[in-house]
């Protein structure tokens, strides 16, 4: 099993006072935590000073989004070599709120991952079906589109550093996760494809992270499912003492 990747999607909750109060405490709760990559992303106005406030320890920041160009008159949104330069090593791309809520295309996705590496930023990719789609058979066809057209033209060298988090739109904010099984079979579904267009090495060392409802009670028995590297925790990483506890149950699942 390779080493837990756990990354907190804060959404548009925290300011930036909240943020350093979160990091303060978070940080020494996790602070003997040196086998488990760590990562919070919060809105973009707090990036600086979380990055500041996990200065020296082992949390990494990420952003939630960015914009493709470098800079340019694009009103309102943020670029990459902008959120590196506030500190953050990570960015989501194409998380299911971004696609439905704001119109992101696997096409806008694909622009973003280059964009993320062009900036030395580590793509966190969101894919997954909704429950409509689910019920009609579709979520192999409709993960093989997200993920074909979102990481065209990626080499392997640069999938193997990338972060894939499977999140079924129907488990998001829901209280109802994927089941273990159905997890595992779509992060094999993933793991297989990968290893089709990107060669096994490269595929394997890819991070497949879990997302939907991910909670202290079911951390331990969906990151024991093989090809579950990870989770993205969205509500539950709200709180710094429930975020600690999904790393703690997530390293003693996985020894
Ligand atoms: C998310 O926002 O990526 C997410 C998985 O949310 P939640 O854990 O609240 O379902």
């Amino acid at each position: 099993m390779a080493r837990p990747f756990i990354a907190g999607n804060w959404k548009m909750f925290k300011s930036v006072a909240d943020t350093i109060r979160y990091v303060a405490e978070f940080r020494a709760l996790v602070a003997d935590v040196h086998d488990v990559d760590i990562v919070i992303a919060p809105p973009f106005l707090a990036l600086h000073s979380a990055a500041e406030a996990a200065q020296g320890s082992n949390i990494g920041v990420a952003a939630q989004t960015l914009h493709w160009e470098r800079e340019g008159a694009f009103t309102g949104e943020v670029s990459g070599p902008m959120v590196r330069e506030a500190g953050a090593t990570f960015v989501i791309i194409g998380h299911s709120e971004r696609r439905t809520l704001f119109g992101e295309t696997d096409a806008a996705v694909n622009r973003k991952v280059m964009a993320a590496i062009a900036a030395t930023l580590t793509p966190i990719v969101c894919v997954g079906e909704t429950l409509d789609q689910r019920e009609r058979n579709e979520t192999f066809e409709v993960l093989d589109r997200q993920l074909k057209t979102g990481l065209d033209g990626l080499t392997g060298e640069q999938l193997a550093q990338l972060v894939v988090a499977y999140e079924p739109v129907w488990a998001i904010g829901t209280g109802r996760n994927a089941t273990p099984a159905q997890a595992a079979e779509a992060h094999g579904h993933l793991r297989t494809r990968l290893r089709q267009w990107f060669g096994a090495p490269a595929a394997d060392a890819c991070r497949l992270l879990y997302g939907g409802s991910v909670k202290p009670d079911n951390i331990a028995e969906l990151i024991r499912q093989s090809d579950v590297d990870g989770a993205l925790v969205g509500g539950a990483s709200l709180d710094p003492r429930n975020f600690a506890e999904i790393v703690y149950r997530s390293r003693q699942a996985t020894v």
